[in-house]
């Protein structure tokens, strides 16, 4: 039995599928002129492998496909296929005497380097495709296992050294049952891709993927953070009765899920959904959301090879608005960038990423993308009760210029004679500390804020929130992340502002009392975490939760604060 860390609740029995992320070893060597032949079949082998496995990617894939990415498909073909390209590597092999893996790479990386000195963006795109089609070329020549996400035919339970936050929101929810990784952060989009996708996940485990071989029986208990490996038949029973009442437990908790939260003597909070995508808009319902909390806009500009246009975003949010008709609809624009990557916008490798061109910063430098996300969200807004919020601002400036975009496409849709919604109510995410320090004067700029603790606690600390080595140190309980949050919702009440949070802290069922008594408005998270968190505001007292939030707050440490809230371990 091993154990990491639990980020997404539930109890998953199914065999281990292994994803393995190998780095790939090109062959130096020079060969013998006998063996040239025997170089250039190694070659054709390798090509014909990845003609067939993209053809049958490209089959699978049909019904999901727009033309855009049947285009890239084929063109993915086409430069597999294409005359010159096949003629340089057998030349490069029989002349220079090398292998067939390094005459593919030399050629690959020739061409990758002529396309991206040409300042265009096509070329930019064509770049991207002969670095995909040529690591997938290399493998097949070096005899690489290529396992495509697509390819999964069982029901399994996923082990890898790491997952994406996109390669997540991808993943077949028939035959994907949960997630063992190796890296990743508590509050890393990818953990938070699994607690909305409902799949039970533990990160943060040592070694998994040397220990556990591929179809081993596994059992993976994200509730007590355990990951069996080809248990005995009597622990199976035992984690299966386990899983009933867990089942049954949370159908229990269900049933109240429509009653307001409003603590025994009478003081309310508002609870919402934090969503990721429009798959998640049927959680709403059944867990009882009073509305939409954080609408993470990015995923929409995921898992595609271009941005999408006003009518696909216009399309995305009308659907969304429609179906929360009445309640409120927090809307973030997109918040790319950190550990969210978009591969065809070509970023910058950085050194640090939390830190430099992300969410807000690259809606304004990139003015196509604030354009259009803006005007999609005024042109459906009719269909919805819809509040705008912006992520990870630092400075006023940035919030006035927001302002002044959004008017200018306000005023632009008015002479066109479209019907937007009125005086839309703007909002900012509190992520830093700076705007954590600048309430006062953000509060005459906008109508409400909402807590990210994911990263506020990032940026005050210091801690990389998705990196093992100082996962350790991530801690909203800190006292220096209370006080802050402490001294955000008393400056915004001092100026007559709603103030929720919708980072993970306000799901965690352990501090909820403790939020409550710091004087929090509205409580958003992934919706089946609703029921409990309801289930507790509405069996305690507003005065006892005031008298612990005021006990915590006296704490220096955060093993004291530990000790105040009766837990030893958070999370
Ligand atoms: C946060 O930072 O707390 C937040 C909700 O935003 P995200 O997790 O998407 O960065
Ligand atoms: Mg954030």
């Amino acid at each position: 039995m091993i154990s990491g860390t639990s980020v997404s609740k539930g109890i998953a029995f199914g065999k281990a599928l292994l994803l393995k992320d190998e780095k790939i070893l090109i062959n130096k060597k020079n060969i013998l002129k006998k063996n040239i032949d025997k170089e250039i079949q190694r070659f054709y082998i390798g090509q014909k492998k990845t003609i067939e496995q993209i053809k049958k990617i490209k089959e699978i894939n049909k019904k999901k496909i727009s033309k855009k990415e049947e285009e890239i498909f084929n063109s993915h073909i086409m430069i597999l296929e294409d005359y010159e390209f096949e003629n340089e590597i057998i030349y490069l092999i029989k002349k220079k005497l090398i292998t067939a893996d390094y005459a593919v790479n030399k050629i690959i990386n020739k061409q990758i380097k002529t396309f991206k000195k040409i300042k265009n963006n096509y070329f930019k795109e064509r770049a991207n495709d002969i670095n995909d089609i040529g690591k997938r070329l290399l493998k097949n020549i070096l005899n690489y296992n290529i396992l495509n996400l697509n390819y999964i035919k069982d029901k399994v339970i996923l082990i890898s050294k790491d997952l994406t936050p996109s390669e997540t929101a991808q993943l077949d929810l028939k035959k994907v049952l949960g997630f063992i990784t190796e890296l990743g952060g508590i509050t890393s989009h990818t953990s938070i891709m699994a607690k909305s996708l409902e799949l039970p996940a533990i990160i943060n485990t040592y070694n998994v993927t040397k220990i556990i071989k591929n179809n081993d029986y596994i059992i993976l208990d994200a509730n007590d953070n355990k990951i069996y490996i080809n248990p005995d038949l009597s622990t199976i029973n035992l984690i299966k009765k386990k899983n009933n009442i867990y089942i049954k437990d949370k159908k229990k908790l269900q049933k109240n899920k429509n009653l307001p939260a409003i603590t025994l003597d009478g003081h309310k909070v508002s609870i919402f959904a934090n969503i990721c995508n429009l798959h998640d808009i049927k959680f709403i319902k059944k867990y009882g959301a009073e509305g939409i909390g954080l609408y993470r806009t990015e995923f929409l500009f995921m898992n595609r090879d271009n941005l999408p246009n006003i009518n696909e975003q216009i399309k995305s949010y009308k659907y969304i608005f429609k179906k929360n008709k009445d309640n409120p609809i927090i809307i973030r624009t997109m918040d790319i960038g950190g550990d969210k990557n978009i591969p065809y916008l070509n970023f910058l490798k950085e050194d640090n990423p939390f830190l430099g061109w992300r969410a807000i910063r690259i809606s304004i430098d990139y003015k196509e993308i604030l354009y259009n996300q803006l005007k999609s969200i005024l042109l459906a807004s009719i269909y919805g009760n819809v509040k705008i919020m912006f992520p990870m601002i630092t400075t006023i400036e940035e919030i006035y210029y927001l302002k002044y975009e959004l008017k200018n496409i306000e005023e632009e849709l008015k002479i066109k004679k479209k019907k937007i919604k009125k005086n839309i109510k703007i909002g900012i995410m509190i992520e830093t500390p700076s705007a954590a320090m600048m309430i006062k004067e953000f509060a005459k700029e906008v109508d409400f804020f909402s807590i990210g603790t994911n990263d506020l606690t990032q940026y005050t600390l210091a801690v990389d929130r998705g990196n093992k080595l100082v996962s350790h140190l991530y801690n909203p309980l800190n006292p220096s992340v209370l006080k802050i949050i402490k001294k955000i919702i008393d400056d915004a009440h001092k100026y007559n502002k709603y103030v929720s949070m919708c980072g993970e802290f306000a799901s965690d069922e352990k501090v909820t009392l403790l939020l409550l008594g710091m004087g929090l408005d509205g409580f958003s998270m992934n919706s089946s975490y609703i029921p409990q968190i309801k289930n507790i505001i509405r069996n305690n007292k507003y005065k006892d939760s005031k008298k612990l939030a005021n006990l915590i707050l006296k704490q220096n440490t955060l093993k004291d604060i530990l000790n105040c809230l009766k837990i030893n371990k958070f999370k």
